[in-house]
């Protein structure tokens, strides 16, 4: 019983619905959630809140309360480039278009605000927490802060001139700068390495990320064995898988974070395991590129710790995760010609608390509980396509972006009845669209 002492918070949500346990009732009604600064102090049903005061009040009626959704792989500038160069092979896509745009394009003014666009749409679509990797990051980290949206941001390292690192050799220190500056900065965005892979990164770069992630103790995340021709390359030139070339140079640790992992094989999957490393599986990008369907199950079955990314709006071209979730369920029942394969409710828990397990944030994000970040999306359920509920599995197969109302990060309210409140929506795409204009004219300048 909760003693009945006064307790004055900063917002309390009333007339909240919220997910009934498993095999029990599918949603408890007339619940109520109190929150005071970064966090969820109270949560639960309404007779439990009499003494309980908020300076604001949200009228939670007709609406379900979830923890807000992780995306634990997304290149947030790359919006620029969504829709530039569909239809290719990674190779070509990467070598062709997407390498080339960057060098041109991807000045820290267009990282900045190609973020805070993909910080509105994944807001708007109820992910609350990111895991962004890219070039100029410190601009990414300023564009998340600013949307009011958490994320975890990694600056790029690869073995070739980038953006903001005109010489290689340099990566390793722009990515501990980057680093030192973030951890003195506010509390949404934490930094980290993105080592962009085994086939961009040399082994000595390798070893060095990890290194670095290591001495400041961030994680470093990685993209890991995505398309077919990725191990093929890798045993050419390592003479082993790019999962056991990794193990070799001792990289694998519970903080790093191998994003798809689509061409595994059981040895492979047994070395992740035992590594303690976290999986993000992107099925969206890897269907979109022809990469293939990671091997879900197999992973989880392993006890691997694994979360869903939407990967960047190049590839994707979405960053929607219940987009995301309602296809990882149904591409898994195929892969294993089995629909009870990796259940929904499985899925909901890797968009959610196993995304934070993979981000290291478990113990602070991923579900409602008091003493947790008070990162919670409001759900619209009176619309048909969501009634009758029978369990919030119909989330996944069910629910779309238009249905998240209110998004809360970090205690603070940042999207009420979807109107974004922390910064200007319409000033965001009209930059966007004007960096857009110069990719356009420099792709058609010379053509006859
Ligand atoms: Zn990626």
């Amino acid at each position: 019983m909760i003693p009945d002492q006064a307790m004055e918070t900063d917002i309390l949500i009333t007339n909240i619905q919220l997910p009934g346990r498993l095999g029990e009732t599918p949603l408890v009604k007339d619940c109520s959630i109190a929150i005071k600064g970064e966090q969820i102090v109270r949560i639960g049903p309404a007779d439990e809140f009499s003494s309980v005061s908020g300076k604001k009040i949200i009228n939670g009626q007709n609406r379900l309360a979830m923890p807000g959704l992780i995306n634990c792989h997304c290149h947030g500038a790359m919006t620029l480039f969504r829709g530039l160069a569909d239809d290719l092979q990674l190779g070509d896509w990467l070598n062709d278009h997407i390498f080339p745009a960057e060098a041109a394009h991807a000045t820290p003014e267009m990282v900045y605000w190609c973020t805070k666009l993909a910080a509105a749409e994944m807001i708007l679509s109820g992910t609350t927490t990111v895991a962004d990797g890219y070039f100029h990051e410190q601009e990414a980290a300023r564009a998340f802060s600013d949307a009011g949206m958490r994320a975890v941001a990694a600056q790029g390292v690869i073995g070739f001139p980038a953006p903001g690192v005109v010489d290689p050799a340099d990566n390793i220190s722009a990515a501990g700068a980057f680093i030192d500056q973030q951890q003195a900065d506010g509390p949404l965005v934490e930094p980290a390495v993105f080592a962009h892979s085994p086939y961009t990164c040399d082994p000595e770069t390798l070893q060095a990320a990890k290194a670095l992630a290591r001495e400041k103790g961030v994680s470093l995340f990685i993209h890991l064995a995505e398309s077919r021709s990725e191990p093929e390359m890798i045993i050419g030139m390592q003479g082993e898988s790019p999962v056991r070339h990794l193990d070799a140079l001792g990289i694998l640790d519970p903080d790093t974070v191998c994003i798809h992992c689509v061409w595994v094989d059981d040895a492979d999957l047994d070395i992740l395991a035992a590594s303690g490393a976290g999986v993000v599986v992107c099925p969206q990008s890897n269907l979109k590129l022809a990469s293939g369907i990671a091997p879900l199950a197999d992973m989880l079955a392993r006890g691997i710790s694994v979360g869903l990314g939407t990967d960047g709006a190049a590839s994707n071209n979405s960053l929607d995760m219940f987009r995301e979730m309602d296809l990882c369920a149904k591409v898994q029942k195929c892969r294993n010609l089995d629909p009870v394969a990796v259940p929904a409710s499985r899925i909901l828990e890797m968009a959610t608390s196993g995304g934070a397990a993979v981000l290291g944030r478990e113990a602070d994000l991923g579900s409602l509980e008091p003493g947790k970040k008070a990162d919670i999306i409001l759900i619209d359920v009176d619309v048909p396509h969501l009634q009758p509920m029978h369990g919030v599995d119909l989330l996944v197969y069910g629910a779309g972006k238009a249905e998240v109302r209110t998004v809360l990060i970090n205690g603070q309210l940042v999207m009420e009845e979807r109107k974004l409140l922390r910064f200007d929506l319409a000033e965001t795409m009209q930059r966007v669209r004007a960096l857009a204009e110069v990719v356009y004219r420099s792709n058609h300048s010379g053509a006859s």
